[in-house]
């Protein structure tokens, strides 16, 4: 499904954030990311979403060689991937509604499909009631949770997240992951970046761990060579 072969990322200015990366995570896994603050997870995940490009190597989503991609089909090659950051990067001056209708409207979904899905991404995530709410009306987990269902309201097969529990305590951030759990169990594939380990040793996944832009010995990234 995610598949790094060789993988390098050298930042105009000759900052190298990643270097010879390879892993491959499989259709349907949850996995972890984590590493300290610059270790390159953000990067990593932005090469995953075509919102930069490496310098060396190849990632494989879905099979495609993102190489291959050129940017005018980089719209629609994103349509595989939810995206939720830490700061939730919604739209202040609209509603829940607005901010979660927001890559259908992207996409071009038919009007009369949009309010059923938008009202089916918010069930999944428990704010129904908040539809008509602006984001500011809204609790640090809430709003969270209004980005998790943009980022799912397309049902995309790939779910990443960067930090998305970064500014929730302890008890939110448990429900946070509670939700990814649920969609993986659904057959979503899910990638979390965080530097939160206490976190990441409470659920029992697959760990991938970034050091200075190198991906430290995980057993299942053999397979890939
Ligand atoms: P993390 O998400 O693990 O904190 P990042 O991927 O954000 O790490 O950053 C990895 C390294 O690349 C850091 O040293 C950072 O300063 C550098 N970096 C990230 N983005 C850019 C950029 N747009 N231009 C130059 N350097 C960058
Ligand atoms: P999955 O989706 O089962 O996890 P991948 O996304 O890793 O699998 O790979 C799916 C397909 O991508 C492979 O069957 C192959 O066609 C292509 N692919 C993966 N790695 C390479 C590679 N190194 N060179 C060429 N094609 C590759």
């Amino acid at each position: 499904m995610i598949n790094f072969q060789q993988v390098s990322k050298t930042y105009p200015g000759g900052h190298r954030a990643l270097e010879k990366v390879n892993f491959h995570i499989k259709p349907g896994e949850l996995a972890f990311l984590t590493g300290h603050s610059g270790a390159g997870k953000s990067t990593l995940l932005k090469l995953i979403s075509l919102m930069e490009r490496p310098s060396a190597g190849n990632v494989f989503i879905n099979g495609v060689d993102l190489n291959k991609v050129n940017s005018r089909q980089i719209p629609y090659a994103r349509r595989d991937i939810g995206i939720i950051f830490q700061n939730h990067r919604l739209l202040e001056r609209h509603t829940v509604f607005d901010n979660v209708a927001l890559p259908l409207i992207i996409e071009g979904t038919h009007h009369n499909q949009i309010a059923k899905r938008v009202h089916g991404a918010l069930d999944k995530v428990g704010l129904i009631d908040k539809v008509k709410c602006h984001p500011s009306m809204l609790s640090g987990g809430e709003q969270q949770r209004v980005g998790i269902a943009r980022a799912i309201v397309n049902s995309p097969p790939i779910l990443l997240a960067d930090e998305p529990t970064g500014n929730l305590d302890p008890e939110l951030s448990m429900e946070i992951l509670r939700l990814f759990e649920d969609f993986n169990k659904h057959g979503t594939t899910v990638l979390i970046a965080t530097h939160d380990l206490g976190l990441v040793a409470r659920m029992k996944y697959r760990s991938l761990t970034l050091k200075d832009g190198r991906m430290l010995q995980d057993p299942l990234a053999q397979e890939v060579l």
